[in-house]
């Protein structure tokens, strides 16, 4: 049987420390830790992020600053209010909601964001200071897949870690991670061949592609950790991960829930960042 990797609990632990981080910040600056959130349009799972980011904040003592959107936001408006936020020195950290609106153009709007308040670790200066391996804001995602392994003990030196995904906020930078903490990165993807024999080879299996229960325990191998990024629906509507976990959990050493793994990391590493990026201001 598998140990459990408790997000939730690792989470709350974090959460605590960053309390405490923020406090100290306050008495020493006499100022608050700001975050500011931009969400263009009426998306419901965006609806839902955005709330809950604001919320965690308030749990943390960081000062959120919600700016809302309409859906027909012009361009030129939503830079304009990005560049208000650059100036703003009581903002330590920009998020903007992704996905944008169609009519919008993400990447020009995000490259606005100057590196130290890209508290998403999203711009090229960020990724940049990643791929060097030099101190940087770094993705939350796969920076709380990496928190999680230092928790339990996982030093990634050494091993073979195979990340099954190469999107820009996930795939990417955890292999980056994982590379700089001295593993032997494979990075697998739609057009991998011999996916199975490869994800099997694995002693870190992360995985980040979409599709529910994908992963099965043929694709991994006796005594391996197994990180599920995914947040996908089952045929019942019922959320789950990536990975099939009913037949994984036998096989893998330390393996993640979904719910209750990297999901609550994510937005714990974003109130990390904006406590980095406030520090680092001073
Ligand atoms: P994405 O941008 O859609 O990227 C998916 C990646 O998976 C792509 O690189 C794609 O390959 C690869 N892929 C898709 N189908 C595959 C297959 N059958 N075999 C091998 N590779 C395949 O997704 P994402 O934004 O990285 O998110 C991935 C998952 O993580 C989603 O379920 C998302 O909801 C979840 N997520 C969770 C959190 C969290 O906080 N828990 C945060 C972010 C994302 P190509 O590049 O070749 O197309």
């Amino acid at each position: 049987m598998s140990q459990l990797i408790d997000g939730k609990a690792l989470a709350a632990k974090l959460r605590g420390q960053i309390r405490e981080q923020a406090q100290e910040y306050r008495q020493r600056y006499g100022e608050e830790i700001g975050l500011a959130v931009v969400l263009v349009g009426n998306d419901p799972a965006s609806e839902v992020y955005v709330r809950n980011k604001i919320k965690a904040c308030e749990e943390v003592g960081i000062r959120s600053y919600s700016y809302r959107l309409p859906a027909e936001t012009r361009q030129e408006q939503l830079e304009e209010l990005i560049d208000t936020l650059v100036e703003d020195r009581r903002v330590h950290g920009i998020l903007v909601q992704l996905p944008l609106p169609k009519h919008l153009d993400e990447r020009a709007a995000l490259s606005r964001i100057p590196a130290a308040k890209d508290v998403d670790g999203f711009c090229a200066e960020n990724v940049g200071n990643l791929a060097m391996g030099r101190e940087t804001l770094v993705a939350c995602t796969p920076h709380g897949v990496m928190k999680m392994l230092e928790e339990y003990g996982v030093d990634p030196k050494g091993k073979r870690a195979v990340v099954l995904g190469r999107s820009n906020i996930v795939g990417k930078p955890m292999a980056m991670l994982l590379l700089n903490a001295d593993a032997t990165v494979t990075v697998c993807h739609s057009k991998t061949q011999g996916l199975q024999e490869i994800c099997a080879q694995a002693d870190i299996l992360v995985v980040a592609i979409g599709r529910a229960k994908f992963v099965t325990a043929d694709m991994v191998k006796e005594g391996a950790v197994v990180i599920d990024v995914g947040m996908d629906r089952d045929e019942n509507g019922k959320l789950c991960g990536d990975v099939d976990f009913a037949s994984v959990q036998g096989k893998a050493s330390l393996i993640t829930p979904v719910p209750g793994g990297v999901g609550p990391m994510t937005i714990t590493m974003l109130l990390y960042n904006t406590v980095v990026a406030a520090r680092r201001s001073k």
